[in-house]
């Protein structure tokens, strides 16, 4: 358990296999929300945080990616080993369990960092597909209103525009220490915040095979097979 704790982790945490997975609700379109994680842990990466914002000579960050201006990488903070052995210790194969689909996947990449809402920083995040195949996101704090994560379904390159069905448009309240798992392509964006400050974790989980899938298929004008428009609509 190189740099990972045990109280990282909910006390009833058995294992890192498909007993874990009475923790989430499924939400439905391949989202789901329960807690696996402590909030030991939370206030963990938050103190980690709050160190790195105090101290002025990072006060001028670049930004992380173009969608979000106040992000930050977790190398920044000093805790990619916690993040790595928490991937590779609970949440790969939770994935695996909870998506089906992705049971052979050993994603050769894992992109991580911080997003922060507050009236000071990003304020809300417009409507976007992630560059991974799934996506992992976990709440940090308490004590804000407002942003939460809205999904519109799940589209292939070619379709990412099209309208959504009522029962892809899933909304997400935040709670502090639970997490979010969705697939990457599952269109979503983010409400205005409207009291307090949101901090959350977020891994994208990659793979270059997978990728270059999405590429061909978008080159090609394909849809794919993960795509719910045509046959939801259809
Ligand atoms: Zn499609």
């Amino acid at each position: 358990m190189h740099s990972f704790n045990s109280d990282y982790l909910i006390p009833n945490l058995i294992d890192a296999g498909s007993q874990n997975l009475r923790f989430f609700e499924d939400k439905g379109s391949n989202i789901f929300h329960g807690q696996i994680l402590s909030y030991t842990f939370c206030d963990f990466i938050m103190g980690k945080i709050k160190e790195y914002e105090l101290d002025t000579k990072n006060q001028s960050t670049r930004p992380v990616n173009s969608m979000h201006k106040n992000a930050l990488l977790v190398g920044e903070l000093g805790i990619s080993d916690h993040i790595k052995t928490l991937v590779n210790l609970i949440l790969l194969k939770t994935i695996h369990s909870l998506f089906p689909r992705y049971m052979g996947t050993s994603f050769c990449s894992f992109h991580s960092y911080i997003v922060r809402y507050s009236a000071n920083m990003d304020t809300d995040l417009g409507f976007h597909i992630d560059d991974s195949l799934v996506t992992i996101n976990l709440c940090l704090n308490d004590g804000f209103v407002g942003s939460d994560l809205i999904f519109k379904g799940i589209r292939c390159p070619i379709h990412v525009d099209t309208p959504s069905n009522d029962y892809e448009r899933i909304n997400i309240k935040h709670r502090k220490g639970f997490t979010v798992l969705h697939d990457g392509k599952n269109r979503h964006y983010v409400n205005p915040i409207e009291k307090g400050e949101r901090y959350n974790l977020i891994i994208w989980c990659q793979d270059n095979n997978k990728n270059a899938e999405w590429r061909k298929a978008s080159d090609n004008y394909e849809c794919m097979d993960l795509c719910d428009y045509p046959r939801r609509l259809g």
